[in-house]
This record gives structure tokens, C-alpha cells and sequence, in this order.
């Protein structure tokens, strides 16, 4: 049985705490490895070499920096195949869309190449007699940050990419799920010419977790997750005097108006809908066609689309659209909530709650579920599912429609199917969402844009990767200069103006 420790100044080490977890195929229920469980002590003492390994690492120009990261981004093609099928054999998610978790943080990678521009601080020539003024962005010292099992490639490279090219070290504390890939990207980095120290990984559950947000060394925390742990991190996190910034869950609708492509419409619900296994913050789960003969078309069109999905491991190849989910506890709890769509008085068109696979009947299999006329009061269409169930609430018209994204708590994404231009640029404007789709249904902005949701998604200010990364991960100190020319004035007693 493999047993996985923690990353720590440069090398793997072994857990000291005794206690592990048991990480485990969704596909078969198989446990693989343990999974150690760090102490506060192993955090804090990961905090004591990170800090000391900052100070070299920040004294590195940043295009040095920026090199390790070049390199780390060819290592990451290099070992793409075995990085994914990591990724699969603990996640579930299919081998393309492994290999998809792995580009979308290598993406991030190369965006952070250009570190040293990122950097840059602005100045002002002449802006008082004889004064110039200028900013630069400073590494804040040793940060972290707290991850989601449902990307477990991406979302670590979201976050270390970016505090690692601005100067800072980094403690990464991935979901006890699936941390086999976060230590082989810790392994690449330093591979890739990364100081021992500056990037190290604890492996743990709440306790880490409580551990970073209360460590006084620790500057600035981000995480990824649930809506519930979020707040609870940027609560405890802000207490002890950190930058916080928390992403957590959602429930993203998409709005078919009746100008739409409908095949294009049901191809991108049923991708957006049912990939991963309906477990991405980005997924579709609730689709609102406008007016009753939309929605009429749009079910015949979903019904057998949703019935030729092909459930599966991930080791089936291409002839798997979806794999299980992450644990027994999810499938339970998303095979729940589809009970009670059907209680509440949904219809339940497409009903995947008896699927089983010949050969592996321990996996965490839920086949797919398609609702019809659902409504706002119920637990489907107010709670985060994690799950493949795609949701039709009917609406009469576009600000019926418009009106159930804007009134939900959570916004992440959205997206809107139309050929309307006036209908898109409106939806656009009005909706109170992070990311939008006009026409396309998973709305992720690239590397070089930024990330994140509003309402009940997102608690803290700035948005993950893009300009904004950098923001979050450095700090801003701004310096008036003046050099007197051997020209001596007397004491000043009022505040000084440039007017
Ligand atoms: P989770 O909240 O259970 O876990 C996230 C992290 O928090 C993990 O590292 C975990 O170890 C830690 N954690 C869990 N319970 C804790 C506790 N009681 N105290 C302290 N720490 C704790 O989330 P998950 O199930 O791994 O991920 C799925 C969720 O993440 C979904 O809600 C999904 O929408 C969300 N998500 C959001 C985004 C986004 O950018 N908004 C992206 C991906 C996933």
C-alpha cells in the first residue's frame, strides 16, 4: 500500500502524526493509498522553512523566476500521460478530461512566464519639484493555499503558479481525496529548478487547514471549495489578520430563448451538464428555456441525448462520457436530492438512480438524471447537487428567466443560448453573476483573464490567476524621492503638496 506524506524543503517525507486517510479508485472502491494527516506542529514547521527559503527566492529577479516556470511547463508536457492517468485513477474523470485539468493549470504556468511584466511598478517623473514617485509590488512572504478535489491539477497551479512567480513560498494543502498529482506537480517544480522550501505540500483535513488560517508567519491564504467551508476559511482567515480570498459553490443556470440553435443548445446542456460527472463549479445544472414550446423542443432534443450517455471508468477509453463520483457519501447524497426532485414534484424524464455497471459494482456510479418542470422552491433547484442532474425550470419569458439567476444565492457562472445580439448584450449588462457565456456553456476565462464568482461563490475581494492573482499574492509600497541637488531648505512643519 502506498503510503503519501508531505513535500517538504525540496523532498517527499513521511507523515509524523499517525493519523491517514485512505485514498481510494471511485471506479472500483478500491483504497490505493494512505494518505497522511498533518499535525499543526508538521504545518509549522513546513512555515518555519518556507519562510527561510522566501528570502533567496524573493532576492531572484523575476525573470530567473519566470524561468523555472518555462521549464515547468515543458516537464508538464512531458509527463502529461502519466500526470492524467494519476489524475483519472483518483478522481474518476475521464483520461481527455484529466488531460484538460492538467493544460488548464499548465496554461496558468505559461501566463506566469510574463511574472516580471506582472510586476512591474509604475512611476512618476517630476511629480513635485525635484521629486519622482514610483510603486512596486512586493512578495508578501510565505502563503497558501487550500484546494478542491474536482480539479486537482488545475486549482493547485491556479494558486502556486502565481504566489511562487511573484516571490513568494508557498504551502499547498490539496483535498485528502486525490493528492497524489499535487505532489508530482511539487516534484516537477523542483525539478524545474525551484530552491528547496519554497513550494511544499501538506497533506491533511481540517486540522491543516486550521493550522494555516491561525499560523501568524502565513500572509495570505486562497482557497477552493465548498460554499460552507469557504466562509468558515475567510472568516477564521480574516480573523487572524490575513488577505483571504475563498471561491465556493454554485449553481449555474443556462437560458435557451427561443432564436436558439436547439441542437446546439442540447449538445452544449448535455457536455456541460453531465461532464466530469456534473462535478465542476462551472457545470450547467439548471436549464431555463423561455416560453413553453422552447422548452417543449428542448426536452425532446435533451431526452435522447441524456439517455446515450456512456457512464464508465476511465480506464473504458472513449467509449466513456462520464465516470463515478468521488465518494459512496456523494453518490448517497446526490441519489437524496434526486428522491426528493421527484417528491417535490418534479418530473423526472431521465431517471439514472438504478445504473450499475457489471464489474463494478463497489464504484461510485450514478447514471444520468434529467428533470422537467422543476421549481424554485425545491431542494434540487436550491442546492448545489455535485452531481449528473441537469434541471429544466420553465420560464414564461426573458425576464421570468433572467429573474432566477439573479435571485439565486450563488453566482458563479451563467450563460444565455440565443441569436439575439440585443437578448445577449442585455444578459450580459443586467445578470449579477462572475462569468458569463454568450453562447458557450462553460464560461472558464483563460489564464490571462481572471477567475471568480459573486454572491455566495466568492467571499473577499480580487479574482484567482490573471492580473489579479498577482495583486492578491503581492502588496504595494509606493516611494516619494527627492535628491536635493546640495540645495538645503529648513525644517518643514506642514504636510507636503506637489501643487
Ligand atoms: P470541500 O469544501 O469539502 O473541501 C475543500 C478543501 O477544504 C479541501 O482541501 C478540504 O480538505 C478542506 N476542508 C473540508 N472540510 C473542512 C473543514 N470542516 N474545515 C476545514 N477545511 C475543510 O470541497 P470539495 O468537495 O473538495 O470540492 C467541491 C466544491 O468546491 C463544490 O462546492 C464546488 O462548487 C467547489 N468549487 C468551486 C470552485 C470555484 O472556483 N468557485 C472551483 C472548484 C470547485
Amino acid at each position: 500500500m502506498e503510503e503519501i506524506g508531505h513535500f517538504i524543503n525540496g523532498q517527499r517525507v513521511a507523515g509524523k502524526s499517525g493519523r491517514a486517510a485512505d485514498v481510494f479508485n471511485p471506479a472500483t472502491g478500491e483504497v490505493t493509498a494512505k494518505v497522511a494527516l498533518a499535525t499543526t506542529a508538521e504545518l509549522q514547521e513546513a512555515v518555519a522553512i518556507a519562510e527561510k527559503a522566501q528570502v533567496g527566492w524573493a532576492k531572484t529577479n523575476p525573470q530567473r523566476r519566470a524561468r523555472v516556470m518555462m521549464k515547468f511547463v515543458s516537464l508538464l508536457h512531458r509527463d502529461m500521460d502519466k500526470l492524467a492517468s494519476k489524475l483519472s485513477a483518483e478522481h474518476g474523470k475521464t483520461f481527455p478530461d484529466a488531460k484538460g485539468d492538467v493544460i488548464r493549470g499548465l496554461e496558468v504556468a505559461e501566463f506566469c512566464i510574463g511574472a516580471p511584466h506582472m510586476m512591474k511598478g509604475e512611476f512618476t517623473e517630476g511629480a513635485g519639484p525635484g521629486i519622482d514617485m514610483y510603486s512596486m509590488r512586493q512578495p508578501l512572504g510565505v502563503v497558501a493555499g487550500i484546494t478542491p478535489f474536482n480539479f486537482p491539477a488545475m486549482i493547485p497551479m491556479w494558486k502556486f503558479c502565481v504566489a511562487i512567480a511573484a516571490g513568494n513560498s508557498f504551502i499547498l494543502k490539496p483535498s485528502e481525496r486525490n493528492p497524489s498529482v499535487p505532489m508530482m506537480l511539487a516534484e516537477l517544480m523542483q525539478e524545474a529548478g525551484l530552491p528547496d522550501g519554497v513550494l511544499n505540500v501538506i497533506n491533511g483535513d481540517k486540522e491543516a487547514v486550521d493550522a494555516i488560517l491561525d499560523d501568524p508567519i502565513i500572509q495570505a491564504v486562497g482557497f477552493v471549495g465548498s460554499t460552507a467551508i469557504a466562509e468558515y476559511v475567510y472568516t477564521r482567515g480574516t480573523a487572524s489578520g490575513k488577505r483571504v480570498q475563498c471561491f465556493g459553490g454554485a449553481k449555474n443556470h443556462m437560458l435557451i430563448m427561443p432564436d436558439a440553435d436547439l441542437d446546439q443548445a442540447a449538445d452544449a446542456l448535455v457536455g456541460a451538464g453531465f461532464g466530469a460527472a456534473g462535478e465542476r463549479c462551472m457545470a450547467i445544472s439548471v436549464a431555463v428555456p423561455v416560453g413553453q414550446e422552447t422548452a417543449d423542443r428542448l426536452i425532446e432534443k435533451l431526452i435522447p441525448r441524456v439517455e446515450a450517455l456512456k457512464v464508465g471508468p476511465y480506464t473504458a477509453g472513449d467509449d466513456v462520457d462520464f465516470g463515478p463520483v468521488i465518494t459512496p457519501q456523494a453518490r448517497d447524497r446526490i441519489l437524496g436530492l434526486v428522491n426528493s426532485g421527484v417528491e417535490q414534484g418534479a418530473k423526472l424524464v431521465v431517471d439514472g438512480r438504478g445504473f450499475k455497471l457489471q464489474g463494478y459494482e463497489n464504484g461510485n456510479f450514478v447514471g444520468p438524471c434529467l428533470f422537467d418542470n422543476a421549481t424554485k422552491d425545491m431542494d434540487i433547484y436550491k442546492e448545489e447537487i455535485f452531481g449528473p442532474v441537469l434541471t429544466v425550470v420553465r420560464a414564461e419569458n426573458y425576464e421570468e428567466a433572467l429573474s432566477l439567476p439573479m435571485d439565486h444565492e450563488y453566482g458563479n457562472g451563467t450563460a444565455i443560448f440565443t441569436r439575439d445580439g440585443d437578448t445577449a448584450r442585455d444578459f450580459a449588462s443586467r445578470i449579477n453573476i462572475g462569468m458569463v457565456g454568450i453562447n458557450v456553456p462553460i464560461p472558464v476565462p483563460l489564464a490571462y483573464h481572471t477567475f471568480g464568482g459573486w454572491k455566495r461563490s466568492g467571499f473577499g475581494d480580487l479574482n484567482q490567476h490573471g492580473p489579479d492573482g498577482f495583486k492578491f499574492y503581492t502588496r504595494t509600497k509606493t516611494v516619494t524621492s527627492r535628491w536635493p541637488s546640495g540645495v538645503k531648505e529648513g525644517a518643514e512643519f506642514s504636510i507636503p503638496t506637489m501643487g
